[in-house]
């Protein structure tokens, strides 16, 4: 196990990790406070100009290693997150895979990237101007316990590529899956010091706020909220990845068998405990019934259990606090005159935290159901006229995370696609764009600020620092910005620029 001050361990309070499906505590781990957290920092900080200046090449040569142990090993991988989780076997192996190829875009991508940028100087042929990128130094991360591998890594590994040192506070409920990842970090050639984990509570990760250079924070509106304001008090820069409430449209011309099979597996994927999760879907009412039919059907033949194997669909919620949540949503809903078609209850007979998938119908916006962010597997229904109508109510959410959207007219669908206040939409494959890494994704509104993935997941780990050089080709000791030559040489570029712009 790699925790940044393993010596402090002794003398402090702990946060114990147990398995949701046995209840079994797994290990403890120690609550680093603020002084133990300024050391990890200020241990980063110092091993950083040696990482930076190893060159981005040298750096993703390292990452490629460690990301084909983990490939190599990914089913050691699937078992440390599952047992943390009560993901299945499926849960699993999706973090591991979307990682993979978020890494590997980065190691294709980021020295491209990353090189100096030519752009066009005031005066063309005596003047050269670029930019230039350097990392902050210490980036902090905060992830949740949804998708401990994931969210961990999928913003610390581009960070790293770029020369910053890392330090990361994973949730207290699942830190081990983060754990096992550095210490093979470690073991394919990061230095130690370079990437490390402070293991904890909110206080832990508040305190990183408190020392880091920039912060990318995962999790709750809530908390985001917060580490936002921290980060403005210091002026540090902060991307916030943070909840949603994901609406599904599903037009008349919808491919049917698909979509239904695509709503189910995105509404109940990790057991509807994803932030991208499907947690609203609007049916034109040409195809509603037999949408509904469809999924009521498919539903039948969902899995749900703790088994091993890529046929079991659903495993148990990871919290308990998310389950009472989900109880809480459903009530509310059938109390306001929703149609409980499957599902509603726990199933005790395989663990204390299994939920049945859920479908619900005849609801509204008046219920919690369709307003607020559910974490567990229901799936609502709602009939709407058209896509005006589906469109409006998509928007009618205080989040803007992701959306999707089922038609046979990619057109048509492409722009209603632009009506939806998203921070990206899929068509015809729900959760796609988390899968492309060629593709920013993060939210709007109260889904949070910045982007992962893409080049701006890239560049958001480095500050710009723009170098104008002039030759002196065309100057004169001149005392002000006013002198007849530069006059002259203002009027000719304004007058060419006008002729070709792109100069
Ligand atoms: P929380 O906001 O409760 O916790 C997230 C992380 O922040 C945890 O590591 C937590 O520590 C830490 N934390 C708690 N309080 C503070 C604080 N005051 N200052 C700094 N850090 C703090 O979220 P959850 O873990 O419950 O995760 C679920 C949420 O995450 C959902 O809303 C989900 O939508 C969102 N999410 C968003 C994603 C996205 O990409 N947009 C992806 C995945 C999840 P600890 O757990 O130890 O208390």
């Amino acid at each position: 196990m790699t925790v940044a001050d393993p010596a402090a361990q002794s003398v402090q309070l702990h946060i114990s990790v147990t398995n949701p499906v046995t209840g079994e505590q797994i290990g403890a781990l120690p609550i680093m406070n603020e002084l133990e957290v300024a050391a990890a920092v200020a241990r980063a900080r110092a091993a950083q100009p040696a990482w930076a200046a190893l060159g981005v090449k040298a750096r993703t040569r390292i990452l490629r290693r460690w990301i084909d142990s983990v490939w190599r090993d990914r089913e050691t991988m699937m078992r440390v997150i599952r047992r943390e989780t009560g993901k299945t076997d499926p849960g699993a192996f999706v973090e591991i895979a979307v990682l993979d190829v978020a890494v590997n875009y980065y190691i294709a991508h980021a020295p491209h990237l990353l090189r100096p940028q030519r752009r066009s100087p005031l005066f063309p042929l005596v003047q050269r101007a670029q930019v230039v990128y350097h990392p902050y130094g210490v980036a902090g991360f905060i992830s949740p316990w949804n998708y401990p591998y994931f969210n961990a890594l999928t913003d610390l590994v581009p960070a790293l590529i770029a020369g910053n040192a890392v330090v990361l506070k994973p949730s207290e409920i699942a830190p081990y899956s983060a754990i096992e990842a550095l210490d093979r970090m470690h073991a394919a050639g990061v230095p130690r010091e370079v990437a490390q984990i402070v293991t904890g509570d909110g206080t832990t990760g508040s305190a990183l706020i408190n020392t880091v250079d920039c912060i990318a924070f995962t999790g709750s509106t809530a908390t985001g909220r917060q580490v936002a304001v921290r980060a403005a008090e210091r002026l540090i820069p902060c991307s916030l990845e943070l909840g949603g409430k994901d609406p599904l449209i599903v037009l008349d011309d919808a491919n049917l068998a698909t979509a239904v099979a695509g709503a189910l597996r995105s509404a109940l994927e990790n057991a509807g405990q994803a932030c991208i999760s499907i947690e609203r879907i609007y049916v034109e009412a040409g195809i509603y019934d037999a949408f509904v039919a469809g999924v009521v059907e498919a539903v039948q033949n969902v899995t749900l259990g703790a088994g091993d194997g890529l046929g079991v669909h659903i495993g148990c919620m990871t919290n308990e606090r998310e389950l009472l949540r989900t109880e809480a949503h459903i009530s509310d809903a059938l109390e306001k005159g929703a149609t409980l078609r499957y599902g509603g209850k726990r199933r005790p007979d395989l663990g204390a935290l299994f939920f049945e998938p859920t479908i619900l119908t005849e609801v509204d916006h008046t219920m919690r159901v369709m307003r607020e962010e559910t974490f567990g597997p229901i799936v609502p229904i709602m009939r709407v006229r058209d896509a005006d109508e589906a469109v409006r109510y998509a928007n009618d959410s205080p989040y803007g995370l992701s959306a999707s959207l089922y038609t046979r007219n990619l057109k048509r669908g492409e722009q209603i696609a632009q009506r939806i206040e998203s921070g990206d939409v899929s068509i015809n494959r729900p959760q796609m764009v988390i899968g492309t890494p060629s593709l920013p994704m993060g939210g709007v509104k109260a889904s949070g600020l910045g982007r992962r993935n893409g080049p701006e997941g890239l560049l958001r780990f480095v500050k710009s620092q723009s170098i104008l050089s002039d030759t002196l080709l065309i100057s004169i000791p001149a005392l002000t910005f006013t002198d007849p030559l530069s006059q002259a040489a203002f009027r000719a570029m304004r007058f060419i620029r006008r002729v070709l712009p792109f100069v």
